[in-house]
């Protein structure tokens, strides 16, 4: 057996349909963020147009200053998983932090965004008897996995439609359990899920409801609780999981809901049990971060980062350079040809100092390839300036349509 054949086989089909992906090698520059050093191929220093650190969090002095004590103080690991020596003080005020963030009696921190979700679901789904998950058809591939790990019912509702949802709640057994999962901010259109409506069809048929908020913690609501938190919401979402990847700038996921929710998944996860915990210094990091954000410098990083959405947006309109309007600080720029987005972002990238990442299927249907900009405090006026400059010479330079004025 030729293994390394098998291998190249699938390869060269990715190669051959344009979905290969390629990794920009960066190095980023701590206190000049959006800037990082370029290892691969195009210019030496770039500016970085589709990071998920929304708000420089991964920079901030008191993010690294606890981190830096926390390493000082307790070493690099956590020496365990949580149950068997790992679980350390600065877990514990991360969980307390996470909870009270989102107005919840209880946390529970995961490694990452992506097993919270796969963990938090594939449990629910696979132990409450004769559980049902309603997922929204536009859900995260980490929900998907979940719900396929449960092995339980499910039913897919279409994207963002609370009489689509109520109709396949109707179907189902009155008296079994339910779960309605779903997202507030979808990360590719930027679009936002109405949370109440939703939360309105899932009372009335008994269902609990599971948001994952993995877009919008740190950047929405008046203390960087999510879209939830913004709508005054919070209370009557069952389950609301977060990362601390994106917008806090660290690494870690992590569920919140009531005490007795957060024990079973605790007690029954499987990706929560069986994986050392978080190193101490993360944790630490996460909780500088999240009070940071909840305080008045977070307002003023959220207001500016709006600001600079906004003034994007401002700047493709007035170069017709088309764009998907949505109410979120995603600003999805739609080429609609996976071989021009490729290209683009490579120029960009080589004669520009732009890094953007291309985005095309099977991240996105066929047909609607984009390059996904997301604005952060960070990027100033000149910045702007410079990206659709940029994509104004270039939209002529590849024959691309313009939005109409
Ligand atoms: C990124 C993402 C996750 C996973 O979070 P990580 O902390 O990066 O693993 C979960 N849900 C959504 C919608 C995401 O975009």
């Amino acid at each position: 057996m030729d293994y390394d054949q098998l291998f190249r086989t699938q390869l060269d089909a990715l190669k051959s349909d344009g979905n290969y992906r390629v990794f920009a090698e960066l190095e980023r520059h701590r206190g000049a963020y959006p800037r990082a050093k370029n290892h691969g191929a195009g210019a030496d220093e770039v500016t970085v147009w589709c990071g998920n650190d929304y708000l420089g969090m991964g920079q901030h002095p008191e993010v690294i200053a606890a981190m830096h004590a926390a390493i000082d103080q307790c070493g690099a690991g956590a020496g365990g998983t949580r149950n068997i020596s790992g679980t350390n003080h600065s877990h514990v005020l991360l969980e307390r932090e996470l909870a009270d963030l989102h107005g919840k009696d209880g946390a529970l921190l995961f490694t990452s965004g992506y097993v919270s979700n796969w963990a938090a679901l594939g449990t629910l789904g696979a132990r409450l008897p004769g559980c049902t998950i309603l997922s929204d058809a536009f859900n995260h591939a980490s929900m998907i996995e979940g719900i396929r790990h449960a092995r339980c019912e499910k039913r897919i509702w279409a994207h963002n439609d609370p009489r689509d949802l109520e109709r396949k709640l109707a179907d189902l057994d009155p008296d079994a359990p339910k779960v309605v999962a779903f997202e507030s901010v979808y990360s590719m259109d930027g679009d936002i899920a109405p949370i109440g409506e939703i939360l309105d069809v899932a009372e009335q048929f008994g269902a609990m409801t599971y948001l994952d908020e993995v877009h919008a913690v740190g950047l929405y609501g008046k203390r960087g609780g999510g879209i939830a938190e913004r709508e005054g919401l919070s209370d009557r979402v069952t389950l609301i999981e977060g990362t601390l990847g994106k917008a806090f700038g660290v690494v870690g996921g992590y569920i919140t809901g009531s005490v007795e929710l957060v024990d079973f998944i605790r007690s029954f996860a499987s990706g929560f049990i069986f994986t050392t915990a978080l190193p101490p210094a993360v944790a630490a990091g996460a909780v500088a971060s999240i009070q940071t954000l909840k305080g008045e410098e977070g307002v003023a990083l959220r207001t500016r980062q709006q600001r600079q959405v906004a003034r994007l947006r401002a700047a493709l309109d007035r170069a017709g350079i088309p764009h998907l309007d949505n109410p979120s600080h995603i600003v999805p720029v739609m080429v609609k040809d996976p071989v021009k987005c490729k290209m683009l972002a490579d120029i960009l990238m080589q004669d520009h100092g732009i890094y953007v990442q291309p985005i095309n299927y099977p991240t996105v249907p066929k047909g609607t390839e984009r390059l996904r900009f997301t604005p952060s405090p960070l990027h100033d006026d000149s910045d702007i300036d410079a990206l659709v400059t940029a994509l104004h010479a270039l939209w002529s330079q590849c024959a691309l349509a313009r939005a109409a004025a």
